[in-house]
């Protein structure tokens, strides 16, 4: 008899597990509270227009190949990858920086930017490319189960980059600002402040510039789709529509889910929900984290999330818009250190329709904007549409054109919605940031040391949020029931 696994959540973590289980010879079953599976990585489609809910940066495209390949597979067989050129602009005040698909281009806009700074690039980007090697390959693929994991004979070598700051590094290789945010912005996808995040993290950087953004054609929900497809096809059995309301434990052995009041019982129990609420589907006595464990946590922001539908052609614009055109210290101290809504945002605008025809009616552009905020503030729609007036004149100032007539629809998500949608804890956009005290083993567990067959997966555990690490967060917890209750 195959024994039997009740997946809660549909995210990437959850459709990772599950394929893996699945192919381990487990009988498994995904039960998803929303409507459509991808948790966070859903997909908007209204008139014509093609968004993403969450995730727009393809990066890592290595980690995505690897996850189809360990099924016999590849991403090739399921969507198609076009590499940006450029990856990205980044508007300053007074200038814009264009970042392209090779490190070349790279170094020539350095070059335009301050005189001489290619050359301490190339030496930074050449130091991350070796993080990212034994980041990938020594240390992500470690369940966090114990500080031993970490100590390898190349990671020793590199102690003290754990202990100095990404900030830090940068600064001391650069003078120009505008440089400075923009070797900073990568870590901002670990969810900390830069002066908070270990240097050893420089491998995001050559995540950026030395691999490259990418575009999954018809967006990023095409890789959801993907995984979705892959795991019928292992035979996972996908309930979406289906709240669990409790995890049912009887001496320390989670007999299994309730759902819709009915108990559904299996082997093993694994959530990929955020942790912090899927601990609040147990009795108290069997909760691992208390209030307080989850308050002092530092989390990754929420966001202000617009979805806009334009009525023409947009100017000056890429794929991916950086508006750094503020003070990014004063915006981050208002998400970490004084939680508050920031005065000047900085924001982050995809328009996808730009690569990609198939996101937006012709002559049409689809638009998300983005302005990461602290998690837990307060939610409002006058707050909103005040926020949507602000990014909109300065977006339009700075890519000289008028966009506020041509606006068909804009949909809004916030901190209300990431908590209605997906249990979000304070309503976090990407769960809890990468910080030194909260890396690899200072982490939530994968497995519960309270309930013994009962497991976690996600952006809150082992390696952290993005979706790369969510996709091998997924193998890691299937690899650790695969050693525990092997078939
Ligand atoms: C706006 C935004 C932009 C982002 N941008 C990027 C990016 O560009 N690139 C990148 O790599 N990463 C990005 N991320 C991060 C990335 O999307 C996440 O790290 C990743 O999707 C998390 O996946 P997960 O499996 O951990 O959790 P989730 O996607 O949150 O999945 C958890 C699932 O559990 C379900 N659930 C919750 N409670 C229950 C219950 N009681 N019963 C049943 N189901 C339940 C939820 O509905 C959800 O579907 C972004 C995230 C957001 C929100």
């Amino acid at each position: 008899m195959k024994k039997s696994i009740a997946i809660i959540g549909s995210g990437f973590s959850s459709l990772s597990a599950s394929c893996y289980l699945a192919q381990a010879g487990y009988d498994v079953s995904i039960f998803e509270k929303n409507a459509t599976v991808g948790g966070r990585a859903r997909q908007l489609k209204k008139e014509g227009f093609t968004f993403d809910i969450g995730p727009s940066w393809y990066w890592m495209p290595d980690i995505f190949e690897k996850f189809f390949n360990d099924f016999g597979k590849s991403t090739s067989d399921y969507y198609e990858l076009d590499k940006l050129s450029p990856a990205y602009k980044i508007f300053f005040q007074d200038e814009v920086i264009t970042i392209g698909d090779t490190l070349e281009k790279i170094c020539t806009e350095f070059e335009r930017i301050e005189p001489g700074s290619s050359v301490p690039l190339k030496k930074f980007i050449n130091k991350a490319a070796t993080n990212y090697d034994i980041a990938i390959n020594k240390i992500v693929l470690k369940p966090g189960l114990s500080p031993f994991e970490l100590v390898t004979p190349k990671t020793v070598t590199r102690v003290d980059q754990f202990f100095k700051t990404i900030s830090g590094d940068v600064r001391r290789n650069f003078k120009n600002p505008k440089l400075i945010s923009t070797l900073e912005f990568p870590v901002l996808f670990l969810g900390a402040k830069p002066s908070n995040t270990p240097s050893f993290y420089s491998f995001m950087n050559y995540a950026d510039f030395g691999l490259g953004t990418w575009h999954p054609k018809g967006g990023m929900y095409e890789v959801i789709k993907a995984m979705e497809a892959l795991a019928v096809s292992l035979g996972v059995k996908i309930h979406t529509n289906h709240t669990v309301d409790k995890i049912e434990v009887s001496q320390q052995r989670a007999k299994g889910i309730v759902v819709n009041g009915e108990l559904k019982t299996f082997d093993i129990v694994l959530s990929g929900a955020d942790y912090h609420h899927s601990e609040t589907l147990l009795d108290t006595s069997y909760r691992q984290y208390s209030e307080a464990y989850w308050e002092k946590k530092t989390f990754a922001p929420s966001s202000l999330l617009f979805y806009v539908g334009f009525n023409k052609k947009l100017n000056n614009i890429e794929h991916h818009n950086l508006f750094f055109d503020t003070n990014f210290e004063t915006h981050a101290e208002d998400i970490y250190d004084d939680p508050k809504w920031p005065e000047d945002p900085l924001f982050y605008a995809n328009f996808p329709s730009v690569t990609d025809a198939s996101m937006a009616p012709s002559e049409c552009e689809t638009g998300f904007f983005l302005i990461p905020i602290a998690p837990g503030i307060e939610d409002t729609e006058q707050l909103r549409a005040q926020y949507f007036d602000i990014i909109m004149a300065r977006f339009e100032r700075l890519t000289a054109q008028n966009v506020k007539n041509n606006i068909i629809f804009k949909e809004s998500f916030c901190v209300k919605d990431f908590i209605k949608e997906y249990n979000s804890y304070k309503g976090n956009a990407y769960g809890m940031a990468n910080t030194l005290s909260q890396t690899a083993f200072l982490r939530p567990k994968l497995k519960s040391k309270k309930v013994n067959n009962l497991y976690f997966t996600g952006q809150l555990t082992v390696p952290g949020p993005g979706v790369p690490p969510s996709l091998i967060s997924g193998k890691l917890v299937a690899e650790l029931i695969n050693k525990h209750h092997s078939n």
